[in-house]
C-alpha cells in the first residue's frame, strides 16, 4: 500500500485463461507476488468448452472448466491472489502503471501482464446459443474430433473458416461451407485449397436461419439471399468461424495494436510499446489461439516481467 492509500503491486495480471494463470504460476514462484484480475469470464474461452483433448499432460482429456479450476489452484498454491473483478480503465502514461476496477478502485503496479484473451464472434441466433456444446462450436481444432465420420457445416469465409473447413474435411465425409457473399475473404491459396477439396461443398450467398435438432444438432435451415430460397441440410455439427474479437478495448489509447485490435509485441518477447507492460495469450495472437500456446506466452510474459523488475531493481 502506498502512502496515499492506493494499493501498489509489483505485478498485476489481467485475465484468467491459460495465459493469465500460467503467468501467475511463474510470477508467484519468482516472488513477484502477483495479483490477478479474472475479468467477467473467469477461466476464459475454455469455460465454454467441454472435453479438452489436445492439452499435453492429460492423456484421458479433461473438461475445460475443470482444467481452468486446476490452473487457478496451481497459481493460488504459490500465493497468487485472485480477484473476480473486471478492469475497466488503465493509464500507462508514467513509470507506475495505473488501473481501475469496475467498482472504481484504483491500483498501481510496476508491471502489468495482459492476458485478456479473445472472444469468438457468433451469428447471434437463439438456436445457436441453445445448441452450444451440443453440436455448435467455434473451434474446429478443439471439437471437430467429436464429430468424426459425421456430416458437418461451417459458416464463414475468411482464412480461419477455410483452415477449419480443411481440418474438418479430414474428419468428415462431407463438409458444407456457408458463405454469405459470392466471394470469400480468405487468401487465394486457402480458397484454392478449399475449392479443390472434394468433400467440401461451398454454398454461395447463403446465410443460416436456424440450427435444428432435439437434444443435439441434427441440421440447419439455410437461406440463399439471391434466390430467396430456404432449404435444410442434415448435419451433426455446426462450426462458426466468422472471426474473433480480442478483448483489448481498454488499452487502445496506450498500446500498439493491429487493425483488428490484437496487441503488438516485440519479436521474441511479450513486450509491448510501454515499458513494464507485457501481453500474452489470444489478446496478442490471432494465428495459433490454442490453450497450450497461450499458456506458453503467459510463461514468457512472467519471465519478461521478472527480468524487467530485476533490471529496475524493484525486486
Ligand atoms: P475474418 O478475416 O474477419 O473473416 C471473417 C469471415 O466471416 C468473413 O468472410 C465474413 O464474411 C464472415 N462473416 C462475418 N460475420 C458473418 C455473419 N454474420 N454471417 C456469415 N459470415 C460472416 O476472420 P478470420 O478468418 O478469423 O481471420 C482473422 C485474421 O486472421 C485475418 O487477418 C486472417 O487472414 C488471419 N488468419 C490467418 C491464418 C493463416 O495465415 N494461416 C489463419 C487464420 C486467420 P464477409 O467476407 O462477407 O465479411
Amino acid at each position: 500500500m502506498s502512502n496515499n492509500g492506493i494499493a501498489h503491486e509489483k505485478c498485476i495480471i489481467i485475465g484468467s485463461g491459460p495465459a493469465g494463470y500460467s503467468a501467475a504460476v511463474y510470477a508467484s514462484r519468482a516472488s513477484l507476488e502477483p495479483l490477478l484480475f479474472t475479468g467477467q469470464e473467469p477461466g476464459g474461452q475454455l469455460m465454454i468448452t467441454t472435453d479438452v483433448e489436445n492439452y499435453p499432460g492429460y492423456p484421458d482429456g479433461i473438461m475445460g472448466p475443470q482444467m481452468m479450476d486446476d490452473f487457478r489452484k496451481q497459481a493460488e498454491r504459490f500465493g497468487t491472489r485472485v480477484r473476480l473483478e473486471m478492469i475497466t480503465k488503465v493509464d500507462f502514461s508514467g513509470p507506475v502503471h495505473k488501473i481501475w476496477t469496475e467498482a472504481g478502485e484504483e491500483l498501481h503496479a510496476d508491471s502489468i501482464i495482459i492476458s485478456t484473451g479473445a472472444s469468438a464472434r457468433w451469428l447471434g441466433l437463439p438456436s445457436e446459443q441453445h445448441f452450444m456444446n451440443k453440436g455448435v462450436s467455434a473451434c474446429a481444432v478443439c471439437d471437430g474430433f467429436f464429430f468424426r465420420g459425421q456430416e458437418l457445416a461451417i459458416v464463414g469465409a475468411g482464412d480461419t473458416a477455410a483452415e477449419e473447413a480443411l481440418y474438418l474435411s479430414k474428419l468428415s465425409p462431407q463438409v458444407h461451407m456457408l458463405v454469405r457473399r459470392d466471394e470469400m475473404r480468405a487468401s487465394k491459396i486457402m480458397q484454392d485449397r478449399v475449392k479443390k477439396t472434394k468433400n467440401i461443398k461451398i454454398y454461395w450467398n447463403t446465410e443460416t436461419k436456424e440450427v435444428l435438432g432435439g437434444d443435439e444438432v441434427e441440421g440447419i435451415r439455410i437461406y440463399n439471399n439471391k434466390t430467396k430460397e430456404e432449404s435444410t441440410i442434415a448435419v451433426k455439427g455446426f462450426f462458426v468461424a466468422i472471426g474473433h474479437k480480442p478483448n483489448t478495448g481498454i488499452f487502445k489509447d496506450w498500446l500498439d495494436m493491429d487493425e483488428a485490435g490484437y496487441l503488438v509485441t516485440k519479436p521474441k518477447s511479450t513486450k509491448t510499446n510501454i515499458e513494464g507492460v507485457f501481453a500474452s495469450g489470444d489478446a496478442q495472437d490471432n494465428v495459433y489461439r490454442q490453450a497450450v500456446t497461450a499458456a506458453g506466452t503467459g510463461c514468457m510474459a512472467a519471465l519478461d516481467a521478472e527480468r524487467y523488475l530485476t533490471e529496475k531493481e524493484i525486486i
